[in-house]
Order: C-alpha cells, then structure tokens, then sequence
C-alpha cells in the first residue's frame, strides 16, 4: 500500500490519499481539485508505477472537498467506480437536493447559534469562494456499512463511523500478513487534532453523541494501525480514540463551566469563550464545535433547549461528567 502525501493549502492541511496496487489498483480519498493537489497525486501515482486510467476503483471516506474533490476528474479519466457511503453519496454526486439541503441546515444554524454580521459574511463568503474545490461530478455507487469493495488484492470493508462527516466510513482490510486488521479512517479519528464534530457536517443529528458511539466501535475493533486523512499513521487507534473521548469529556467540562460562570449564552457566545476569535472555516467549527457539546448537554437534561435569543441555560452546574461523555476502555 502506498501513501501519497498531498499538499492542501485551504483546509486541515497535508491530506493523505492511499493507493492499494494489485489486480484492482484502488484509490483510497482523492484530494482538494486545485492544480497543486492534482499535481500530488499524479506524481505519487506515478511513483508507485500507476498512471490515473490504471485506477479500477476509488473509494471516499467522506464528502468533504479535501477527500472527494478530485474524484470526478479521476473517475472520467480511469472509468472507475467511485464508492461512499451512501449518506454522503448525493453530495459527492452533486445531486443539486443535496446540495440544498445541506445548505439549508448551514443557514439555519448560522442563526440558531447566533453568529454576528460580520464573522457570517466571512464564513459565508469562504465556503461560497471554495464551493469550486469539490470538483467535478462523481457518479457514486452508494456502500452501507459491512459492505466489502474488492480493491488491490484484496477487500476492504465498510465500516460506518458517522460523526464529522455522516456517511463517514473507514475501509478495514488485512494488512501484512499476521499483521492483523488496519483501515483507512479519513477524519474519524486523526493523530494530532481533534476532527471536528458539530460544524464539519451540520446534517448529523446528535453530532457529539453520534461520534462519542464511532469513537466506541473503533476502539472495540482495535485496528492494528489506523491510515487517517491528515498526517501519520496512528499506530494504536483504540488508544488515540480513547484520548480524543477524554477531550471531549474535557471540552463538556469546560461548556459547563462556561454556562455557569456567564449565565445563559448561545452558541456563538460559548464558542468565543472556548476558542478566542475565528476566522475563515473556524467560524463553522469553532460555534459548530459548541452547539455539539450544547446540544448534548440538553439531550441530557444538564441545560435546558435553548430559548427565543438561541440561549442555553444551565439546569445542573455539578453533573457526572464520567456519565455524560463516556470513555472507550482499551487493552493496550
Ligand atoms: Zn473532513
Ligand atoms: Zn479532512
């Protein structure tokens, strides 16, 4: 399996695509579409001996521009099929409903959280100026989880992991012989940030704890080695899911704290507490990132639904935090 480290200037930073060789040449993620990153990719496909009309399939981990973008152009080049999960699969395909669904869940929390004129026209006009990042349309065939997609010279296996994105799925395969079972995470799980969980993908219902259950099953599946979409491989996932939990834990603490110290606040204003000022996709991610933990907290009947001013009230300053945010136990 060969890693190809592309550049990517807009988003998270250095994504990885992975190619498995073999009888099914495949393509694991593809990519932001700008000139630098289809340069990358083209010259690691080049590398390990593969040109892009080589490629039999390209499976995405997720919709985001910095996974999916450049699967259209690869697809009309290699006619290969291109597999997500099929929650995403209308996004990735461009289906314009949608694309407009997802729009119209973005609007509407913009303004249940209460962001101010000025940050929401920034916001605005950075996802509107990178809307041409997601390249050209994909036709998708849609996967579930438990699926398995015969790539190199093997399979790989859906796995479900919803939560930054809701069709995010990892793809599990046999690494090196007695090497045990690996997988492609995309951003389930990353090695040095925390994905993002409540801004990435307004469609997920219960973002935190959608995620905290992904968090749960991969660290049950105890993958030997995780292949994450940004940066170094992870070598003990269980391990790394069971730290980003303990954030989380942190991070409801803190949204605690925040509501107890300010009184009732809306999730812009939670946000500012938390992460300082924004700027560009940090003005999804930062008030995205609050509202996940807020609207847990409500589920949980610790704060009460927010009122007509989008605030967030605190009914419990002293809850079970252990309870709240529960933390995979793992064996290494
Ligand atoms: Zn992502
Ligand atoms: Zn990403």
């Amino acid at each position: 399996m060969e890693r190809i480290r592309l550049g990517n200037t807009v988003f998270e930073g250095l994504n990885n695509a992975y190619l498995l060789p073999g009888d099914r040449p495949t393509l694991v993620d593809a990519g932001v579409a700008t000139d630098s990153v289809r340069r990358d990719l083209r010259e690691g496909l080049d590398a390990a001996g593969y040109g892009v009309a080589d490629l039999d399939a390209i499976v995405l981990t997720h919709w985001h521009a910095d996974h999916a973008g450049l699967a259209g152009e690869l697809q009309a080049e290699s006619g290969a099929p291109v597999y997500v999960h099929a929650d995403d699969a209308g996004i990735v395909a461009g289906d314009p409903d949608a694309v407009a669904a997802e729009r119209s869940i973005r609007e509407r929390r913009f303004d249940e959280w209460r962001i101010p004129d000025e940050p929401l026209a920034e916001v605005t006009a950075f996802l509107d100026g990178h809307d041409d990042l997601r390249g050209d349309r994909v036709d998708v065939t849609p996967v579930e989880d438990g699926d398995r997609i015969a790539a190199g010279d093997g399979e790989l296996e859906v796995v479900h992991l919803p939560g930054h994105a809701a069709g995010l799925s990892a793809f599990a395969f046999d690494g090196e012989p007695g090497a045990g079972r690996e997988a492609f995470v995309g951003d389930a799980i990353l090695p040095k940030y925390t994905p993002n969980v409540g801004g990435a993908d307004l469609r997920v219902d219960r973002p935190l704890e959608t995620y905290l259950d992904s968090l749960a099953r991969l660290a049950a599946l105890d993958f030997e080695r995780a292949w994450p979409g940004h940066r170094d491989p992870i070598s003990d996932p269980a391990g790394r899911a069971r730290v980003i939990a303990e954030h989380h834990r942190e991070r409801t603490e803190r949204v605690v704290s925040v509501l107890d110290d300010h009184g009732p606040a809306d999730a812009w204003t939670v946000s500012a507490r938390l992460f300082g000022d924004l700027e560009a996709i940090h003005i999804l991610h930062g008030p995205g990132e609050a509202f996940a933990h807020l609207d847990h907290l409500v589920a949980e009947g610790v704060v009460a639904p927010p009122d007509d001013g989008g605030r967030y009230e605190l009914l419990d300053a002293d809850p079970d935090f252990d309870e709240l945010v529960a933390v995979p136990e793992t064996k290494r």
